[in-house]
């Protein structure tokens, strides 16, 4: 057993529990070699990254804490298909690390570091074959809610503009050590062949969508004052008394348009 303690400035949430770690691997077992690259984001002391190798996986991982590294190292490095990087996934160039090839990426996500590094990652898009992350599940929430729901917001359609978002299962705090104060969701992000939104519209599209969710419980009228007259607004067919959150991707799309 190691004696490195789990630091909170990283995020450091270990998984224990063996069905969830291997219900996380076995998505990764009918992969063929040489075809991607797999990365996992944040291998800390490896506790999934050992169920990822198990079938000869090729994986190269991306771990921030120095102190981990030996632990890896000693763990893995027999590995001939294992590579291992110290430095921040935030700042990792994708582009080199996958090799030419196109990219999975998995990881249980230190949750402060989830939501920037799934941007990130969206830059890079049309290399991802698919991203499977551990999240908070407030996260997998609002990455999956649809027009009314609660958790629908700004995240839900930058996102699901790009990716096709799918909750697979919950995770509860007891799977992990230390425990996090919050329940965790495994999500599954595949990048849409074409974005639902024409790609010339998508400044516009990440703008009013931003501006609309300003202030949740105004109406788009308000929040798009000064930007989309009332008129224009109703012309596209949609209520300029509505709320953000009851608009749905194609009449944010129609709202871009008119500021193109
Ligand atoms: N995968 C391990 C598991 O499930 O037991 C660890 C998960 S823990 C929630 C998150 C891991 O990400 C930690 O090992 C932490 O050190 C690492 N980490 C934190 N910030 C990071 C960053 N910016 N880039 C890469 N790794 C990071």
């Amino acid at each position: 057993m190691s004696r490195h303690q789990a630091r909170k400035r990283f995020g450091q949430n270990f998984l224990v529990d063996a069905q969830v770690i291997n219900q996380i691997a076995s998505l990764f077992d009918n992969t063929v070699l040489d075809e991607h690259t797999l990365i996992e984001i944040g291998p800390g002391r490896g506790a999934l990254t050992e169920a990822l190798l198990r079938n000869n996986q090729a994986l190269t991982a991306v771990e921030l804490d120095k102190d981990l590294i030996p632990i890896l190292q000693t763990k893995f490095s027999h590995h001939r298909q294992f590579e291992l990087y110290q430095g921040d996934a935030l700042r990792a160039d994708f582009s080199e690390l996958s090799k030419g090839l196109p990219l999975r990426l998995v990881g249980n996500l230190p949750y402060n570091v989830a939501t920037p590094l799934i941007f990130i990652l969206l830059e890079n898009i049309e290399n991802i074959i698919d991203m499977h992350f551990m999240l908070q599940w407030e996260v997998v929430a609002r990455l999956c809610a649809k027009p009314g729901d609660a958790h629908f917001g700004q995240l839900s359609l930058v996102v699901q503009n790009l990716c096709e978002t799918r909750a697979m299962f919950n995770v509860p705090p007891s799977a992990f050590s230390p425990a996090p104060k919050v329940e965790s969701g495994f999500i599954a992000l595949t990048p849409r062949a074409e974005p639902l939104v024409k790609k010339e519209l998508h400044g516009g599209f990440n703008k009013i969508v931003k501006i609309s969710f300003m202030h949740r419980r105004k109406t788009l009228r308000n929040n798009l004052k000064g930007i989309l007259t009332e008129q224009q607004i109703a012309d596209v067919g949609i209520d300029p008394g509505a709320r953000a959150e009851t608009l749905n991707i194609e009449n944010y799309a129609a709202l871009a348009e008119l500021t193109a």
